[in-house]
């Protein structure tokens, strides 16, 4: 039986490193802060937003609420941004994604200063990521993530064949270049990949960031890898008072019978990806000091 990871406790550490940091930048600096801008009313956008500032406020970072209406122009938008990235009080600058449809979020994410990209989606930022010997100033929250899960639980990555499912901007793409920056030699599968359990079934370390629920049974798994399931997709279930429940990407119970460690859904990466948000907004305060 695979050893479950804790996703939970481990962003609870984290957390509690974070909060240490932040009391002693505090005491000696300033208080680090989040700008969390959030444009529209979007539900699942406000219930994100709320879980980041209330995160911020349990580990003493100063969260900067900005709140923006959803008929905001794009250069309104920009010169919110411009004075956020001038702000000296803000580490770290967070718009939620994804934004109305008549705002270019690529342009928007060009904005803001490569400093204060807490989100790591800066192109400048992932173009560092990709290239040999360049170090990005912020890493994504959920990549990062997946690989502190692997660290903390003991899993080395170095020499190993990894495969990552999804190629995303936000996880399957920055994750594959982590894992390739940790010396792993790494596959991506797609929705194009012909077969794609006879390269899942290659691989030490598996990252399943496809949003297709259950899709990765235990006969694609080499006996004893490792899994992160990124995965976070909502079923019926009508035995709940909800109507449905979350399951990832893995067939958790079949899964669990192979795998050497496998993280949960809920309780895997997602508090690691708020737990990463935090650290990064801290290392970003630190970075800014001068002594
Ligand atoms: P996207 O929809 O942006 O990307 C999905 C990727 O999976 C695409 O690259 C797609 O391929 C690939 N894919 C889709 N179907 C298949 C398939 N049948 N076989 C192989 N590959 C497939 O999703 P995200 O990357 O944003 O998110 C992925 C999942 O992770 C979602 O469930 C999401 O909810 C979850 N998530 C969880 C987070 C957390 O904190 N826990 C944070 C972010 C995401 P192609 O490129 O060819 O279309």
């Amino acid at each position: 039986m695979a050893q479950i990871i804790d996703g939970k406790a481990i962003a609870a550490d984290i957390r509690r490193e974070v909060a240490a940091e932040v009391a002693a930048l505090s005491s000696t600096h300033n208080v680090p802060g989040l700008a969390v801008v959030i444009v529209g009313s979007r539900k699942d956008s406000q219930t994100y937003v709320n879980m980041k500032r209330k995160a911020c406020a349990e580990v003493g970072i100063r969260s900067v609420d900005v709140d923006l209406p959803e008929d905001i122009s794009e250069t309104a938008l920009v010169a919110e941004v411009h004075r956020l990235n001038a702000d000296p009080a803000v580490h770290g600058i967070l718009v939620q994604l994804p934004l109305p449809k008549h705002i270019n979020e690529e342009k928007i994410l060009t904005e803001i200063s490569i400093e204060k990209d807490v989100d790591g989606f800066h192109p400048l930022n992932i173009g560092k990521l990709a290239m040999k010997g360049r170090e990005p100033l912020f890493v994504p929250c959920t990549p990062k993530g997946c690989m502190e899960l692997l660290s903390r639980s003991g899993v080395t990555v170095k020499g190993k064949r990894a495969v990552v499912v999804g190629r995303s901007n936000i996880v399957g793409l920055p994750v594959s270049l982590l894992l390739l920056k940790a010396d792993a030699t790494v596959s991506i599968v797609h929705s194009r990949t012909p077969d794609p359990e006879s390269i899942v079934r290659e691989a030490d370390v598996v990252i399943a960031a496809a949003g297709q629920a259950m899709m990765i049974k235990g006969d694609w798994i080499k006996p004893g890898a490792a899994v992160i399931d990124v995965g976070t997709n909502s079923v019926d279930d009508p035995t709940r008072k909800s109507g449905y429940r979350l399951v990832g990407d893995v067939d958790f119970g079949d899964v669990s019978k192979v795998a050497g460690y496998l993280t949960p859904v809920p309780g895997g990466v997602g508090p690691m990806t708020v737990g990463m948000l935090l650290k990064n907004t801290v290392d970003g305060a630190k970075r800014g000091i001068v002594e």
